[in-house]
């Protein structure tokens, strides 16, 4: 059997990433610290022969035993309200942990996929984004430790591709939703859910003018695992291209709910960005992949997911 390394396989989409791979065959070594990811979200691997989950943080040495054909690097604080919380390791994670599990991939030959994001463009200035734009990134504002610390897992990469000639692919992800994204993330769904839920103000940043483009989750990980299969070294974008913005997005929310919660609006964070779409004219071109699930399916899906950690006793 391959055998591949997760690190971040207990987070929102480590767990999906885990969950696929041994759909495909591929035994999965899931890695997790545990400081954003949850072992809830992989507990119904636990009877599964191809898993294994080990608890660790990968700033430090990595060693795993025996043969290693992949390494998919996901481990990172990835919402806004997680970097701000945990800034030094959101850049050590995205800087040494990259290193180390570089190191690991060169060592076992393995092919070796890092989870970038659209944060690596900031706040645009070319719409949609494509590959080949540059960014426009705060390095000293609250985001810098995340958008940062990834360009340089970025440089990192391209630098053990070019130098030792291990095998890498770069995904650049754009705003993912669905179940096991956690109820608390600040994140705009899960705010927007819970205080729907709850019957709360949802709480709007900025006018709502802002745009964002939300894929399902499982849209993604088709995505990622077609990349990780092709031979492509450059980034590539996932995402949906389908843009709306964030008032629309609360919006569509509270409807899908059925609540009678108001929207209110709140200060908008330092340095979010104004628009985010993903040019994906080259995932379809190299890896004939686009995303299928439509909002309407995907929140219901994820409502469905919050309502039931509702009703186990889980806090919204
Ligand atoms: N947002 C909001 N209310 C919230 C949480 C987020 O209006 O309670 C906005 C946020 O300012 C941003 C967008 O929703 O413009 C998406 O935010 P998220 O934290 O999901 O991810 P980002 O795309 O900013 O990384």
């Amino acid at each position: 059997m391959p055998r591949a390394l997760i690190t971040g396989g207990a987070g929102f989409l480590g767990s999906h990433l885990c969950e696929l791979m041994l759909s495909r065959g591929i035994d999965v070594i899931c890695m997790d610290n545990l400081i954003t990811g949850d072992l809830a979200n992989v507990e119904h691997l636990f009877g599964n022969s191809g898993f294994t989950f080990v608890k660790h943080d990968v700033t430090n040495y990595v060693h795993v035993a025996g043969g290693l054909d992949y390494i998919l690097h996901f481990a990172s604080p990835a919402s806004p309200i997680d970097y701000l919380e945990l800034p030094i390791q959101t850049l050590k994670v995205g800087s040494l942990g990259t290193h180390k599990t570089l190191g690991l991939a060169k060592d076992k030959k393995a092919r070796y996929l890092l989870a970038s994001t659209s944060e690596t463009y900031g706040d645009p200035q070319i719409h949609p984004q494509p590959e080949t734009y540059w960014g426009n990134v705060n390095p000293v504002g609250p985001r810098g430790v995340y958008d940062e610390a990834k360009r340089f897992a970025e440089a990192m990469t391209m630098a053990y591709h070019r130098y030792h000639g291990v095998e890498t692919r770069i995904v650049r992800i754009f705003n993912t939703y669905g179940p096991r994204m956690r109820l608390n993330d600040g994140r705009a769904l899960p705010a927007f859910m819970s205080q729907a839920l709850r019957g709360e103000d949802v709480t709007v940043f900025g006018d709502g003018s802002q745009t964002r483009s939300f894929c399902f989750v499982s849209d993604l990980v088709e995505g990622i695992f077609r990349l990780l299969m092709s031979s492509e070294v450059f980034p590539t974008n996932i995402g949906n291209p389908a843009e709306m913005t964030i008032l629309d997005f609360a919006k569509a929310v509270v409807k899908l709910t059925g609540s009678k919660s108001k929207i209110v609006f709140k200060p908008l964070p330092v340095d979010d960005p104004k628009v985010r779409q993903p040019d994906i004219a080259k995932a379809r071109r190299i890896l004939g992949w686009e995303p299928l699930v439509p909002l309407e399916v995907g929140l219901e899906k994820t409502l469905a997911y919050f309502q039931a950690k509702l009703a186990a006793g889980g806090k919204l």
